[in-house]
C-alpha cells in the first residue's frame, strides 16, 4: 500500500512489512478545532503485536547494526525523500488532527527531512563513532602493551514516543528516529494518540525506505495505542534497550521508572517539563523594551504555547523603567485572539492551572486575551505577575504551564535575581537579555545557569530550536531525564550507543573504522592524536 491520501488511511499497525490491526480497542483522532472524529478508526497494537515487532526488531538489529555508514546513509535519505514526496497529504491530514497552520506544517516538515539528511551526512561521512586507536608495544617493560582499539556501537531495539506538539519533527521520523536510525538501532514508534492518520503516513513513508533500501523489515515498526498499555510494555520488553520521549513530566518520569526497574534496566531519554527562564536585566530594557514586549509576545504565544521551549518565567525589574514593556505586553495580550490547543488533555491541562493561578493571593492576572469559546480546546492567552519573594516562597509557579501563557516575575535587585537563578530546577534553556555592561554587572549569572539549563541564549528567545552539530536540547531534570544529552542536533546518535573495547583482535575481524588501512578514511585518535592516516 502506497498512503497517499486520508482515504487510503488504513487504521492499522505496520508490524515491520504487514499492516496489522489486531486488536479491538479502536480509536480516532480529533480536529481540535471543530471537535470533529476523523476517519479512520485506529486498532490499539495487541500484546500478540507488540511481541511480534519486537521481535523482527531483535532479527533485525544483527543485520542492521553491520550497515555500512553509506547504506544508514542511502537509508535516511530514502526516509526524507519519500516525506517529502507525501508533502501535501502529509500536511494537510497533520492540520486536520492538530489544528497547526498549515505553514508551521510545512515548516515542520522541511525541518523533519533536513534532519534526516543530516544525520545522512554524519554516518555517511563515517568518523562519528570516534575510534580510538592504542598500538600495542611488545617492547614495554615490565609487561608488553596489548593493543587496544575502541568505538561506538549499537544498542539494539529502540522504542520511540511520538510528541503530541511536534507531530513532524518529534515524531514518527522525528529526531530521537533520526539519531537511533542513524546509530544502527532498529525503532518501534509509539504513535501519539492525538494524530494518527499523520503518524500513519510518515510510518508509510519509512517502511517504504526500509523496503527499498533492502534492509530486514524489522527495523522499524509503527503502532498504535495507549501509552499506559502498549508504551509501558515496550519499554519493559525484554528485547528494548533504550527509549526516548517528550511529553509530560509525569507520563515521561513513570516510563523513566519502568525503563530503571527492568531486570535489565535501559536508558531512557526524556525529554520533559520546562519553563525557560528569561533574564531582563536593566540596560536591554532601558535600550529596547518595546521590542522584547513584541518578541516576548510572539514566543511564548508560538504555537499556541505548546513548545517546551516556551519562556514561561520572566525576570523584570520593579518600577518605572520596566513599566513600558508591561504595558505593551498588557495591550498584546488583551488584543490576542483565541487559541487552539491540540488535546483534550492539554486543554483540560491548561484550564485547571489557569483557574488555580486566577485563584492565588500571590498571583495577579495582568491581562487575559480573547474568551475560549466556539471551539472543544480553545484557549485565552494570559499574562501572569508575582513578586519575587512569592515566587521563592511557592516552588510550584515555576512549573510548566502549557499553553499561551506567561509569568512576570518583578525584583528589587541583583541579589534577588541571582538567589532566584540559584533556586532554579533543571530546565531546557535559560535566556539573558542586557547590554554588555549588564553581562558585567550580572557575571555570576552566566555561571550560576550553566547548572541548571542546556542552552543559554543571549538576547534572543528560546523558541526555535536550531537543528545542527552543536545544539543542545536537554538539561538538568525534570528538562530531561538524562542531563548529559540533547534530542535535538547531530550529538543525539550519541544517546543509543555505548563503548565497545576491542584487545589483540586480528585485523581482519575489526569493524572497518578499526582496521589498520583506515578504508574509510575516518578521523581516529591514536596513540592519543587525532588523525586520518592508515596504521
Ligand atoms: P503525555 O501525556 O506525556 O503523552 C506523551 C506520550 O506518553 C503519549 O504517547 C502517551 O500515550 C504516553 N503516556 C501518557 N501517560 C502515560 C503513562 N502514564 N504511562 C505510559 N505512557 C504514557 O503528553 P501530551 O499528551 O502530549 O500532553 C500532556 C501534557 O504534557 C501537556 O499538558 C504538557 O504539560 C506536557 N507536554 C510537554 C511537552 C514538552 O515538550 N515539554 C510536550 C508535550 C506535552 P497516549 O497516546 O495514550 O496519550
Amino acid at each position: 500500500m502506497t498512503t497517499t491520501t486520508t482515504n487510503e488511511l488504513s487504521g492499522k499497525s505496520l508490524i515491520g512489512f504487514h499492516d496489522s490491526g489486531q486488536g479491538s480497542k479502536m480509536f480516532r483522532g480529533f480536529n481540535p478545532a471543530t471537535g470533529e472524529a476523523l476517519g479512520p478508526e485506529y486498532h490499539e497494537a495487541t500484546p500478540e503485536e507488540i511481541e511480534q515487532a519486537a521481535r523482527l526488531a531483535s532479527e533485525a538489529f544483527t543485520t542492521y547494526k553491520q550497515a555500512s555508514g553509506a547504506k544508514k546513509a542511502e537509508f535516511l535519505n530514502a526516509v526524507a525523500a519519500n516525506i517529502e514526496a507525501v508533502t501535501e497529504p502529509l500536511v494537510e491530514r497533520t492540520h486536520l488532527e492538530t489544528a497547526l497552520p498549515k505553514p508551521r506544517l510545512q515548516g515542520e516538515t522541511a525541518r523533519t527531512v533536513n534532519q534526516l539528511r543530516l544525520f545522512a551526512k554524519v554516518v555517511g561521512e563515517g568518523s562519528w563513532p570516534m575510534p580510538r586507536i592504542d598500538r600495542a608495544d611488545p617492547s614495554r617493560k615490565p609487561a608488553p602493551r596489548p593493543d587496544i582499539r575502541s568505538m561506538l556501537r549499537p544498542l539494539g531495539p529502540v522504542v520511540v514516543f511520538s510528541a503530541s506538539n511536534f507531530p513532524l519533527a518529534f515524531s514518527v521520523a522525528g529526531g530521537d528516529t533520526a539519531s537511533a536510525f542513524a546509530a544502527g538501532n532498529p525503532v518501534i514508534v509509539k504513535a501519539h494518540s492525538a494524530h494518527p492518520g499523520a503518524s500513519e503516513i510518515t510510518g508509510e513513508a519509512v517502511r517504504k525506505a526500509v523496503k527499498s533500501c533492502g534492509l530486514p523489515e524489522g527495523v522499524f515498526s509503527l503502532l498504535f495505542g495507549a501509552g499506559t498499555t502498549v508504551g509501558t510494555a515496550l519499554v519493559q520488553h525484554p528485547s528494548i534497550k533504550a527509549g526516548g520521549f517528550t511529553g509530560s513530566t509525569g507520563a515521561g518520569r513513570a516510563l523513566m521508572n519502568l525503563a530503571a526497574a527492568r531486570p535489565e534496566p535501559i536508558p531512557f531519554y526524556g525529554e520533559l517539563g520546562s519553563t525557560n527562564p528569561v533574564f531582563l536585566l536593566p540596560g536591554a530594557i532601558a535600550a529596547r523594551s518595546s521590542k522584547i514586549a513584541n518578541d516576548l509576545y510572539g514566543s511564548f504565544t508560538l504555537g499556541a504555547g505548546q513548545f517546551c521551549t516556551k519562556p514561561g518565567l520572566i525576570f523584570l525589574s520593579q518600577g518605572q523603567p520596566s513599566e513600558g514593556l508591561v504595558s505593551e505586553l498588557k495591550t498584546k495580550v488583551t488584543e490576542a485572539p483565541q487559541f487552539a490547543l491540540l488535546t483534550k488533555g492539554i486543554s483540560g491541562d491548561y484550564d485547571r492551572e489557569a483557574k488555580n493561578r486566577k485563584g492565588r493571593k500571590d498571583l495577579q492576572l495582568v491581562a487575559e486575551g480573547a474568551p475560549a469559546s466556539g471551539t472543544p480546546y480553545a484557549a485565552s492567552a494570559a499574562l501572569y505577575q508575582t513578586e519575587i519573594s512569592s515566587f521563592m516562597a511557592s516552588p510550584e509557579l515555576s512549573e510548566e504551564h502549557f499553553g499561551p501563557s506567561t509569568m512576570l516575575i518583578r525584583y528589587s535587585n541583583k541579589q534577588q535575581i541571582l538567589e532566584a537563578a540559584r533556586k532554579l530546577d533543571g530546565h531546557l534553556t535559560a535566556t539573558i537579555h542586557g547590554t554588555e555592561e549588564d553581562l558585567r554587572e550580572f557575571a555570576e549569572l552566566i555561571a550560576i545557569l550553566e547548572t541548571k539549563v542546556g542552552r543559554i541564549i543571549f538576547n534572543g528567545f528560546p523558541t526555535g530550536v536550531e537543528v545542527c552539530h552543536a545544539m543542545i536540547h536537554g538539561g538538568p531534570y525534570p528538562a530531561s531525564t538524562d542531563s548529559r544529552t540533547t534530542s535535538v542536533g547531530t550529538e543525539a546518535i550519541y544517546r543509543f550507543v555505548r563503548p565497545v573495547c576491542y584487545q589483540d583482535i586480528p585485523d581482519s575481524a575489526l569493524p572497518p573504522e578499526l582496521k589498520n588501512g583506515n578504508p574509510m578514511g575516518i578521523w581516529r585518535m591514536v596513540d592519543g592524536e587525532l588523525t586520518r592516516q592508515a596504521l
